[in-house]
């Protein structure tokens, strides 16, 4: 979401409190106050909006499965009230009530974030049987899934044996609305026309729509910077930095796998496109640092170049060290841009592609044509590099010498 429109969003919206991460994964004991579109006194007790509603069910003893579909109908703990002025967060995180709002919370940021980069409302799938999605936060099962017109939450059980509410999992609320979204504006293929690459692009998809939404976390975005010091585009090979990997997002998208080392699960072959897509947010964050001046000329080329950054990895940290001190916000900002100009791209293709037989190097194609409609030539040869490093796309184009 261009940083402006959020920035809009906190003179009126409704006021929650997220996890960027669940709080039982460690690093992310606070949650954040987080300002979603709605304007404060709009949000009804549920909390209820025109797209979405909880329903905490009592004792829901079976996860919906057809032909038992929503509406739940069964005895329910009372809707979640608003504080008197309309925000919802005032709970606190230890209640029932907090977990019903962190879902509808999460649901509802993840998709103002993607209807402000589609520039338009994102109408549900299942508009013609349901008006609204109906989100079920807690019930006695050990998994969470979505389905036509729902979400519903169960809980893991930890190492200690405590029950761990998935309503409290940001990742995986954004990566099933991922799912949704992506069906949404999509829609599904032709009967029998439904490819292995096209549910592997839905994985990837799914993960990088979690992905640009925890980027949208301030806790997130000051921890990859302060622990990296803004040297980004070598993450996957900086992963020894410990506070990363405790943003599982940010662990599973700087994956360096190509289409030859992956196998046909699905999950497994979503990995090469979830990593090019990174691969993009931190070549357009590369870019970003030197068109502002962060970094000169010869930083931005060793970080570009494989073989220097090989030789020295050393010295270009060093380098990075040097340009992010005292700059933490000049470069926050740069990658706050690089993330919507991948989120405005996604999206872009999302419209223009037929899921019909969609192949990755379909996917490819109509990023590369996107971006080329959007920035002309700027990112264009390292973007079918990106591709084509992967072993997704064919044609690297001029080879940079
Ligand atoms: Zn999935």
């Amino acid at each position: 979401m261009p940083v402006e429109t959020d920035t809009r969003i906190r003179d009126f919206g409704t006021r929650v409190r997220l996890y960027p991460q669940a709080p039982f994964l460690s690093g992310f004991g606070e949650a954040e106050v987080v300002w979603l579109s709605p304007a404060a006194g709009t949000v009804q007790a549920g909390p209820s909006d025109d797209r979405m509603y909880v329903v905490d069910p009592v004792e829901k003893a079976d996860p919906y499965e057809y032909p038992y579909m929503p509406p739940y109908k069964g005895e329910s703990f009372p809707p979640v009230e608003p504080g008197p002025d309309g925000h919802f967060d005032h709970y606190p995180a230890d209640s029932r009530e907090f977990v019903a709002v962190h879902v509808y919370g999460s649901l509802r940021r993840v998709l103002d974030i993607f209807e402000s980069y589609v520039g338009d409302a994102i109408p549900w799938q299942f508009r013609e049987t349901y008006e609204k999605l109906e989100l079920i936060p807690l019930i006695g099962w050990e998994n969470a899934q979505s389905g036509y017109g729902f979400m519903e939450f169960g809980h893991a059980r930890d190492d200690a044996g405590s029950y761990q509410p998935y309503g409290l999992n940001f990742d995986i609320i954004g990566h099933e609305l991922g799912h949704a979204l992506l069906f949404s504006v999509m829609g599904l293929p032709l009967e029998g026309h439904w490819s292995a690459e096209f549910g592997a692009f839905h994985e990837a998809n799914a993960d990088i729509v979690s992905l640009l939404s925890v980027m949208h976390f301030d806790t997130v975005l000051d921890r990859l910077l302060h622990a990296s010091h803004g040297n980004i585009y070598t993450l996957n090979e900086i992963n020894r930095i410990a506070e990363l990997s405790e943003t599982r997002q940010i662990r599973i998208a700087s994956n360096s796998r190509k289409m030859s080392e992956v196998t046909t699960e699905v999950h497994d072959l979503s990995r090469p496109m979830t990593g090019a897509i990174f691969d993009f947010i931190a070549y357009a964050y590369v870019e970003e640092i030197a068109r502002r001046g962060l970094i000169g000329s010869d930083l931005r080329e060793a970080t570009l170049t494989a073989h220097v950054r090989m030789q020295d990895a050393e010295g270009i940290q060093a380098n990075f060290d040097k340009a992010y001190n005292n700059r933490h916000f000049q470069f926050k900002a740069a990658l706050m841009e690089a993330r919507d100009i991948v989120g405005t791209r996604l999206t872009s293709a999302w419209k223009q592609m037929s899921p019909t037989d969609l192949t990755y190097s379909d996917v490819a194609t109509m990023l590369i044509d996107v971006d080329r409609q959007i920035s002309g030539d700027r990112y264009q040869e390292e973007l079918r590099e990106i591709f084509h490093w992967r072993e997704i796309y064919e044609d690297p184009g001029p080879v940079k010498i």
